[in-house]
């Protein structure tokens, strides 16, 4: 196992020009067009079957090793955000208002790492990696569903996968045997009220008031009516009804988001949400739409597979701390592959060293540490080896 390490040591360079490389030219989600060519190629070089556009502008590459055994699939994904870069870096984005804001570039890089290390090892193998190279994991409905849909997971008996955390130490590591990551919905709510003067309200419904007052009332559903030891979040992130100073709105449009740790409290507050809205506008004997989206489910770890993934990331050389963590109510489509197969998903630590405040994932200064990449790269590679080693006698 040691080879593993010091294979994976001497491609570190590689690691991180591959980073620096696709740092430089983000794509945004569903219109990535160089970045999966770019996996694809890189793959077909080390002799890989390679598919491409799958399920959209996914890429999926099979290792097949000499030898029989279970079929392991890795995840990561390779879209960018609409952010102008700001970090000045030498390899800043050169494509304008598109910045890898999030690490994915980072993450492909560590992949493409691996897959590098297991092809070398490949005589001795036994079983097969599954890579899947995932677009458009930033913007719902995500990528990872129709890549199912076109048959990624086909024959896969494990999945691993992770994320590199700017917030989190490196060298540390962190993960969860259930619930990692919630559920994220959105909800559209139109109030149709009755336009008309601003000064003669007696023959208007003010929409503007019936809004403001539903604002309100959907703040106690998470605060009285889920149970205080369950978690939820309701936002209401905008709210439009515009007019001139005299006219009193004909609608008014309320958005926002629904975050949850389990499914029941998912259709929970999905149900809530309407009983209130129809309260509130029967109030004013105004009327209404409602629109609840589901975006991506919670992503719930599968406990064995995660124990045995940390007793991995345990024997790797830069790994100081394994914490177990709270869950965090930011969604991630990796819950699809989740609900078909085995797997777990983890973070892996990559604050800057430099920086005592390190800038939130999103932000315009985003940066990561590199050394996490080569960290990660280890942690998921003797997992794969190691679950061979340990599934390859069925
Ligand atoms: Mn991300």
């Amino acid at each position: 196992m040691e080879k593993l390490f010091s294979d994976l040591d001497a491609i570190y360079d590689e690691i991180v020009e591959i980073r620096r490389h696709l740092h430089k030219h983000p794509e945004l989600s569903f219109e990535e067009v160089e970045t999966p060519a770019y996996i694809a190629d890189f793959h077909q070089k080390l002799g890989h079957q390679v598919q491409t556009g799958v399920g959209g502008n996914g890429v999926v590459a099979y290792l097949k090793g000499e030898l029989d055994g279970p079929v392991v699939a890795l995840r990561a994904d390779f879209d960018a955000l609409p952010i102008q870069e700001e970090t000045g870096l030498d390899f800043q984005s050169v494509n304008d208002g598109v910045m890898h804001a999030c690490g994915h570039d980072g993450h492909t890089a560590t992949l493409l790492g691996v897959a590098k290390a297991l092809n070398q090892m490949k005589n001795n193998l036994k079983g097969t990696v599954v890579f899947i190279h995932q677009h458009a994991e930033e913007l719902p409905p995500g990528g990872a569903k129709s890549m199912i849909k076109d048959g990624c997971l086909k024959g896969v008996d494990v999945i691993f996968g992770t994320h590199l955390q700017a917030q989190t130490p490196l060298h540390e590591i962190n993960y969860r045997t259930d619930a990692l990551q919630a559920s994220a919905d959105a909800f559209e709510i139109i109030i149709k009220g009755k336009g008309g003067h601003g000064a003669m309200p007696q023959h208007t419904k003010d929409s503007i008031l019936i809004a403001s007052q539903l604002v309100d009332n959907l703040q106690q559903i998470v605060s009285r009516r889920v149970d205080p030891l369950d978690s939820a979040v309701l936002s209401v992130c905008s709210f439009e009804a515009k007019g001139p100073y005299n006219v009193i709105a004909n609608s008014a449009k309320l958005t926002g988001t629904v975050r949850t740790l389990n499914e029941e409290t998912r259709s929970f507050m999905e149900d809530e949400i309407k009983r209130i809205v129809e309260g509130t506008t029967h109030l004013s004997n105004s009327d209404f739409e409602y629109t609840y989206d589901k975006g991506y489910p919670v992503l719930v770890n599968h406990k064995e597979e995660t124990e045995f993934v940390m007793r991995m990331a345990e024997t790797v050389p830069g790994v100081d701390e394994i914490k177990e963590i709270d869950p965090i109510m930011g969604g991630e489509d990796y819950s699809y592959y989740l609900q078909e197969v085995k797997g777990t998903y983890f973070f892996t630590g990559a604050s800057p060293k430099n920086l005592v405040d390190p800038y939130p994932h999103h932000h315009p200064e985003f940066d990561i540490d590199e050394e996490a990449l080569l960290i990660a790269a280890k942690i998921l590679a003797k997992a794969t080896v190691e679950y061979m080693e340990t599934h390859s006698q069925r």
